[in-house]
């Protein structure tokens, strides 16, 4: 059944569909998989040039807390604009990026809302990473970095090297506590306990071939590595480790801040407070901005050691310190926790009713569905090998329907869920309504990896 309302395609968009693929890069990521070309958004909803309508759970990776062109954000651009403000000031001092500032240190935790530094990068999370590890790498005078298995903190090269995806690495790797595929074989309180000993054995282990590191980067809910959200009392295992060893703790939130979890920023689920926070996506509302936020005692760096062109985008900071606020005011994190919730019991649900479904998880809106192959058998913890031919059936058949999500997870088999914050319940249980119909579609006609017939249904769908 298709639920997208479909008016007459507009001839434009075959057209720029075709030359994309002529002209783009072979690199290209979320074009391959949604052949679609935006021309209008507004908060959940994108339409197509060919007049189709889609409910975006991508958000921009995670970007768009309040959703597309919110009318606060739109406020904010407009307001800068219209003032005659310069929109190119390198990193000058100007009353919008002031305004940024103090709107953003408002809402963090402790320490680095009373005494952090903030470093304006270059206008990508990567940048930001990369801006860490120099940070740390300069105040401690030491050169190994430790990040964790299954994760993802950019493109740039050192960003690259701390994430699951590295080839060539002096990057020490540590056990996330990824419950349904516990590397220790027995998941839960446990198998976050034992990922915990491991890492501080490395450390105190003079033989662990493991030197000191400069810091230790990780994401508080993996995101790229397949919704995954840490426990917080591994959480503050790792702070504690960290700290009774001066070794700065590096958390990135990119994806996980701004009320995306239930809190503002992740971390405080568990109360810790990192070294250094790393900041992007959803702080622009929508545009390009990237922030490191450190204690003071850190800030040991030369002018210009992290130098950039554009890292002082006017309208992102507006755009961006409109989008705090209102999160703030409106209470968006809490929002995001009790629907989130709400809808995690329904994936709950629609799991038991599939066999391919073999985990759901998230923490507030960034939730997960790990699509699995039945037929094969289940390991000690009962984790069946990933279906990434399934995902990309199940993330095309949303699509039919009108819903936007992208797939993540080590072997591209979990169908991710972000979408703004701002959805009322009714746009909640279409979302799911579409994914759960999506499904039952996508197991109809895709073959299990064994060449088996399509999955049956355990009962009936939420
Ligand atoms: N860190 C995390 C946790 C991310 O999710 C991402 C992007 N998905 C990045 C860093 C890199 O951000 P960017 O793509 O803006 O470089």
């Amino acid at each position: 059944m298709a639920l997208t309302e479909t008016v007459p395609a507009a001839p434009a968009h075959e057209g720029i569909l075709r030359r994309q693929s002529l002209r783009e890069s072979a690199a290209r990521t979320y074009a391959r998989s949604l052949p679609i070309v935006p021309v209008r958004a507004r908060g959940l909803t994108i339409e197509g040039a060919d007049g189709r309508r889609y409910l975006d759970c991508l958000s921009g990776a995670g970007t768009l807390a309040l959703g597309h062109n919110h009318p606060v954000v739109l406020e904010a651009i407009r307001t800068v604009l219209d003032s005659g403000a310069p929109l190119h000031v390198l990193d000058l001092a100007t009353p919008v990026k002031d305004a940024f500032t103090t709107e953003l240190f408002a809402t963090l935790p402790g320490e680095l809302a009373e005494k952090g530094r903030i470093q304006f990068c270059g206008p990508a999370g990567t940048d930001a990473v990369e801006a860490a590890f120099k940070l740390v790498r300069t105040a401690t005078g030491r050169d190994g970095l430790m990040a964790f298995s299954g994760a993802y903190h950019g493109m740039t090269s050192e960003a690259l090297a701390a994430s699951g995806g590295a080839q060539h690495t002096s990057v020490a790797r540590l056990p996330y506590p990824y419950d349904y595929r516990c590397p220790f074989g027995t998941g839960g309180d446990r198998g976050a306990e034992l990922a915990a000993r491991w890492t501080q054995n490395l450390l105190d282990d003079h033989k662990s071939g493991v030197p000191r590191p400069a810091g230790m980067i990780l994401e508080p809910v993996q995101g790229e590595g397949g919704v995954i959200p840490a426990p917080d009392g591994w959480l503050r295992r790792m702070r504690e480790i960290t700290a009774a060893r001066q070794i700065p703790l590096i958390v990135d939130e990119v994806q996980t801040g701004v009320g995306r979890t239930g809190a503002f920023w992740a971390v405080d689920h568990s109360g810790i407070v990192p070294d250094v926070i790393v900041l992007s996506k959803a702080i622009g509302g929508s545009l390009p901005l990237a922030v490191i936020v450190y204690r003071g005692e850190l800030d040991a760096w030369q002018p210009g050691a992290h130098a950039g062109t554009f890292r002082g985008n006017q309208l992102a900071m507006a755009a961006g310190a409109a989008t705090l606020a209102y999160v703030r005011a409106n209470g968006l994190d809490r929002r995001a926790g009790e629907l989130g919730a709400r809808m995690l019991a329904r994936l709950t649900a629609l799991a038991a009713a599939h066999d391919c479904i073999g985990d759901v998880r998230g923490r507030g809106l960034m939730l997960g569905v790990e699509l699995v192959d039945r037929d094969a058998d289940a390991d000690a913890t009962g984790a069946r090998p990933a279906a990434p031919e399934l995902a990309a059936a199940v993330r095309d058949a949303c699509l039919d329907r009108g819903l936007i999500v992208e797939l993540g997870g080590r072997h591209s088999a979990v169908v991710r869920l972000l979408p703004p914050l701002t959805i009322t319940d009714e746009q909640a249980d279409a979302i799911l309504d579409r994914l759960a119909d999506a499904i039952t579609a996508a197991v109809r006609t895709t073959p299990g990896p064994m060449g088996s017939s399509p999955t049956t249904l355990r009962g009936t769908t939420p």
